[in-house]
């Protein structure tokens, strides 16, 4: 099963996708992740998207399908779930393609709806843990001790350097520009789902359990 989460930064598709790897065994594509990772790793990708990244702006269609690409060339029985691609309506045109090349397809694309207001809360509060990837929010998902991962007790907690109030602005605005167009074209697909995003991490999660059954 192939299915992408789509939403504006800050909805809860990291969190929903990390879920979804556990309980399925999918396989999590966040080209954000890698985008990251590529920074980190000081390749010459890395460092041509860095500050495009920090002003919260779209990097180009073709690096992050070249990204995608080569995930996908491999496979996966259990499926991916796409989160943070596509966000273009070139991306998702290529993204058909590149399924269909590997024999695969799309079954659901599930928007998680949450509003603007909420997403600033979500954003400033975000950090996560650098050694697994584990998503926290400071009121709504604190660790159970401070400085220390829940998941894999690592001492390595990081806020990232685009969630401030400035970027997030670029980034909504991109995503409006951009990104929500995929939603009238997923809907008259018919493959788009939507659920509210607003409830608790375990509700948004069942009601995609329910959405994708
Ligand atoms: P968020 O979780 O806040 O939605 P991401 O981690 O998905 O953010 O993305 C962080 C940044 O990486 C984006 O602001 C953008 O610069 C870049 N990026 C990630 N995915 C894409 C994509 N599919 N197309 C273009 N840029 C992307
Ligand atoms: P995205 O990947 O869409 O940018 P994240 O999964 O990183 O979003 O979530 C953004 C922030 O909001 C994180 O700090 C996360 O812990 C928190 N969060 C995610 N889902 C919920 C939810 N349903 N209710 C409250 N906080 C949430
Ligand atoms: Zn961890």
């Amino acid at each position: 099963m192939n299915i992408i989460l789509l939403g504006p930064p800050g909805a809860g598709k990291g969190t929903q996708a990390r879920r979804l790897v556990e309980e399925k065994g999918m396989e999590q594509l966040s080209t954000g992740d890698m985008l990251r990772e590529a920074r980190t790793s000081g390749t010459e990708m890395g460092e041509k998207v860095a500050a495009v990244m920090d002003a919260g702006q779209l990097v180009t269609d073709e690096i992050v399908i070249g990204l995608i690409e080569e995930k996908i060339k491999t496979g996966n029985p259990a499926g991916y779930i796409f989160d943070g691609f596509p966000r273009t309506l070139p991306q998702a045109d290529a993204l058909a393609e590149l399924l269909s090349r590997n024999g695969a397809q799309l079954e659901a694309v599930i928007e998680i709806a949450v509003d603007d207001e909420a997403l600033v809360d979500r954003i400033s509060g975000r950090f996560t843990c650098g050694d697994c990837g584990e998503v926290y929010h400071d009121t709504t998902k604190p660790t159970q001790q401070e400085g220390v991962c829940d998941h894999c007790a690592g001492v390595n907690l990081k806020r990232r350097a685009d969630d401030n109030a400035d970027s997030l602005r670029t980034r909504l605005m991109e995503y409006y520009k951009k990104t929500s167009p995929l939603l009238g074209y997923y809907y008259a697909n018919g493959d788009l789902k939507s659920v509210d995003g607003l409830q608790n991490i375990d509700v948004v999660a069942k009601e995609i359990e329910a959405a994708l059954s």
